[in-house]
């Protein structure tokens, strides 16, 4: 997703693009990993400095309510926010070490044998699939 991309589909839904939001755009798509609302902040401040977390936050619900963020959790309870590169549903491959994340192109609900939840009666709306571990980059700074 380009800058243009986003602000298009803000204005499509009545946003207004101010300069913080803008940032807020910018540190995400530079950075390009999953980050939590405190380290999208922390990049910030020294630009926006009376930009506060709770601005931040209200950002970030925006950008997840119209469907341009992915979420994760690390597992340590932060909310993590990645700009999704397409709208769209999507799984990674997220290193839990620097945080980057690469997309994969398939998705495990193709492979998964619909048979075994037909019974349960249920409507699957949306699913999460999220594969964790190291990148090759800081796998090899372990050995
Ligand atoms: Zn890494
Ligand atoms: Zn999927």
């Amino acid at each position: 997703m380009s800058i243009q991309d986003i602000l298009i589909k803000f204005k499509e839904h009545g946003y207004k693009i101010t300069p913080q939001r803008q940032e807020i755009i910018n540190v995400m798509l530079q950075e390009n990993r999953h980050m939590t609302v405190d380290d999208i902040h922390g990049k910030i401040s020294a630009r926006f400095p009376n930009l506060s977390v709770d601005t931040v936050y209200r950002n970030v619900g925006v950008l997840e309510q119209l469907e341009m963020l992915d979420k994760t959790d690390f597992g340590d309870g932060k909310g993590r926010y990645k700009l999704v590169e397409k709208v769209g549903h999507r799984h990674h491959l997220i290193c839990l070490k620097c945080g980057s994340s690469e997309e994969v192109d398939f998705c495990p609900l193709d492979y998964l044998d619909q048979g075994q939840i037909k019974d349960k009666n249920f409507a699957i709306t949306r699913h999460n699939f999220e594969i964790f571990g190291y990148c090759a980059r800081c796998s090899k700074k372990e050995d």
